[in-house]
Formats: C-alpha cells, sequence, structure tokens
C-alpha cells in the first residue's frame, strides 16, 4: 500500500502525476512477481505475489520519489467481520501490552463511521489478546483504511523518499563530473521530479579515462531513483588546448566553463530539455564567487539550477554519503578542469573581459567536432 503525499494536493495533474508514479514503482520492482498494481483513490496498491523478498521490495520502493510512505499489509472485503478478522492476523504477529486501531474512510458511503469501525474493531481484538487500548502511546497500531472495493490494514509504515515522481517536472541537462557535488545537486533535481540527461566532459587521451568511468559509475548510482538515463560523454580537450594557448592562464577555468554551458546548451536542444543543472556552491571555489558564477551564467538564456547554492560542504559530504556517491568521488581522478589551472585565478571577473577573451578564440568548429564525437550512451540503475 504505497502513499503519496505532495502530488496528491497537485490539482489537475494529478492524474498525470499518478501515472507516472505508477510507471515507476513498476519500472523499480521489475523482476519482483507481482499480480497487478491497482491506482486507489489516492493510493496505490501493489498485489504481491507471496515469495516476494520484502527487504527487496522496501529497497527498491524507498528510492521511488513522489512515495510518503508505504506498508505492507492485506487487502480485504468491507465487511465489518473481515475486517475485524484482517486485523487480528496481523496483530496477533506481534508482542504487545497497549494496542490502537486507527481507520480512515477514503468513501464516507462506508456505512459505519471511522470512530465506530476502532470501537468495534478494537472490542474484537480485546477479546482476542486482553490487551488494552491506548489511544495516545499505544505499542502496536492496526491501521485500516476503507478505500475503493477494499479494506486495506496493516500495522507499520515504513517511510519514503518523498519529493515528486521523476518525469513530471520535465527535463534538463545536468552537468556531471566525477567530483562530490554535482551528484548532490543531480539527486536533489530528480527529487523534484526533473528528468535529467546527464553531460559529461572529458580530456582523453590527455587524462586517463577514470573520470568518465567514475562519472558513469555516479550515474548508475543516481539511476536507482530514474532507473534509466541518456549521458553524453564529451571530448573537451580541443576547447582546453585553444583556450590554453590564447587566452589569459587567470581566465582558463571561466572560459571552459562558459564552452561546457554551451555545449550543455546544445544538448537540450537535441533532447529538448528546458535548463541545466550544476553543482556550483556560492563560495565554495574560486570559481563559485558570485561575479564569476554570473559570468558563466551569461552565456546562456537557459535556466540555470544549482540546488546546492545555499549549501555548506559538510551538508553537501553528508548528503553525498546518504545517497551512495560519496566513495566514488573521492577517489582521485584527472578532472579536465584540474589540468593547468594557474594557482591564482581571476575571482571577480567582468562579463567583458571573457568576451573579449573569447574574440580571440576560434570555436564553432572545436565545437562542432566536440558535439560530432560526444559517445551517447543510455545507462541503467547499478543493481
Ligand atoms: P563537483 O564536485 O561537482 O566536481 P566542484 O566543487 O569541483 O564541483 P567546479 O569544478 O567549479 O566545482 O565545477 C562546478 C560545476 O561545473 C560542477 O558541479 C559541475 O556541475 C560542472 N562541471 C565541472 N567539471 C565538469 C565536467 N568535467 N563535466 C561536466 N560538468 C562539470
Ligand atoms: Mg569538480
Amino acid at each position: 500500500i504505497i502513499h503519496y503525499g505532495e502530488i496528491a494536493l497537485k490539482g489537475g495533474n494529478r492524474n498525470f502525476f499518478e501515472r507516472k508514479l505508477k510507471e515507476n514503482v513498476k519500472g523499480a520492482i521489475q523482476g519482483i512477481e507481482i499480480e497487478g498494481i491497482e491506482r486507489l483513490r489516492g493510493r496505490m496498491l501493489v498485489h504481491l505475489s507471496n515469495n516476494r523478498d520484502n527487504e527487496t521490495v522496501v529497497e527498491k520502493l524507498s528510492k521511488i520519489f513522489g512515495i510518503t510512505n508505504f506498508s505492507f499489509g492485506v487487502a480485504v472485503a468491507k465487511d465489518l467481520d473481515a475486517i475485524k478478522r484482517a486485523a487480528w492476523f496481523l496483530l496477533k504477529e506481534k508482542k504487545f501490552t497497549s494496542f490502537k486501531i486507527e481507520t480512515r474512510r477514503a468513501q464516507k458511503e462506508f456505512p459505519k463511521t471511522s470512530m465506530e469501525v476502532n470501537i468495534e474493531v478494537g472490542a474484537y481484538v480485546q477479546e482476542q489478546c486482553g490487551q488494552r487500548v491506548d489511544l495516545t502511546n499505544p505499542e502496536a497500531t492496526c491501521y485500516i483504511e476503507i478505500a475503493g472495493p477494499y479494506a486495506l490494514l496493516y500495522t507499520k509504515k515504513i517511510a519514503g523518499p518523498r519529493g515528486l515522481p521523476v518525469g513530471v517536472s520535465e527535463r534538463a541537462v545536468s552537468l556531471i563530473s566525477s567530483g562530490i557535488d554535482s551528484p548532490v545537486a543531480s539527486y536533489k533535481m530528480l527529487k523534484r521530479g526533473v528528468d535529467l540527461i546527464y553531460a559529461h566532459f572529458h580530456s582523453q587521451p590527455f587524462t586517463s579515462k577514470t573520470s568518465q568511468e567514475n562519472s558513469e559509475r555516479l550515474i548508475k548510482i543516481l539511476n536507482r531513483f530514474q532507473l534509466r538515463a541518456k549521458v553524453y560523454f564529451i571530448p573537451f580537450i580541443g576547447i582546453q588546448k585553444e583556450i590554453m594557448a590564447k587566452a589569459p592562464p587567470e581566465l582558463r577555468v571561466l572560459l571552459y566553463r562558459r564552452y561546457m554551458i554551451r555545449l550543455a546548451e546544445r544538448i537540450t536542444k537535441i533532447e529538448k530539455a528546458k535548463a541545466l543543472v550544476t553543482g556550483e556552491s556560492v563560495g565554495q571555489v574560486a570559481s563559485q564567487t558570485l561575479s564569476n558564477i554570473r559570468v558563466v551564467g551569461v552565456v546562456t538564456s537557459l535556466p540555470i539550477l544549482r540546488p546546492l547554492a545555499g549549501y555548506d560542504k559538510e551538508e553537501i559530504i553528508q548528503l553525498a554519503k546518504d545517497i551512495g556517491t560519496y566513495k566514488i568521488s573521492i577517489e582521485p581522478y584527472d578532472d579536465c578542469c584540474s589540468l593547468f589551472v594557474p594557482n591564482h585565478p581571476e575571482t571577480s571577473a567582468k562579463p567583458e573581459t571573457l568576451s573579449k577573451a573569447e574574440k580571440l578564440l576560434d570555436m564553432n568548429t572545436l565545437m562542432d567536432r566536440a558535439m560530432e564525437d560526444a559517445e551517447v550512451k543510455i545507462l541503467h540503475s547499478k543493481d
């Protein structure tokens, strides 16, 4: 029994949101034997077969954004005797000295009120076990929901990840390095329902293949939340060489970033994406002062989402650990942008300075070639 909070609030879009959630749940539990999934008045019912492995189900569902909580339960007919027996069937498996019955009706046409169901089922359970009812601090609770053709009963709520189902919030291109921040930024946007396409820039053969491989491993971890994603691996060394040869060293990183944004914008056109995502956090490094964030951002009219803008490093690291990306992100690699970076990069660049520097660069062909030589892959979830 799957409950979803936020999406139930979204009025006219509700049907679309529920369909997406159902699709995502279906995808996540692929391989687990089920008899069907039902949408049922603000909740979803997954009919599992008896030989399922509950732990795997928990593992999968706890990564589906949009789910507030879920429970293993039983569905019986909307008949008070059947409900009483089912309540006792679930409660007798538990150890408790006090209990409560908590009923909700999705359909008010059920002949008894929630309170009446609580009292009658409570009395029946008390007869069976002799334990007392405690409404404020019970050791066991049996939840009853009257919904559609069923009475649904369960005794434990397992927390879901909340957020919105991936895919309900249109599409963005996420610039993913193999560092700590961009995978966390991507996670944050997936949690808001954004469907992500990834772009990774590499400097092979100047650097080893590690940064690309690590970004691929990171995306596979993020795909536990998205199930599958397309990635563009874009060769960047040609553009870097042109910058290194002709631009002032203190502007290099900013120029790299501006060309990354421009190339990512080309991907948004191919993929019909509406925004870009980066892992920038204000003030974290020299290239992320507000001035520099600005001079990079001005090269596109697309919104650049920076979900980590207001986070400090400790918070980001904790999130990376929770998501499961941290270990890969701290593995050593030679990032395309740590190559040939001066000791004193510009920290308060002006747009004019960069435009001027770019006039000396001959980038059109190099950018076309980077796109032509991009390797595009579809990656699936790690497990
Ligand atoms: P991260 O931890 O994500 O690597 P960072 O703290 O190293 O970020 P920067 O190197 O300034 O910060 O990069 C800022 C953002 O630019 C990154 O979060 C990412 O979105 C993007 N970016 C940097 N390098 C690459 C790359 N090689 N490929 C794709 N995107 C990149
Ligand atoms: Mg980095």
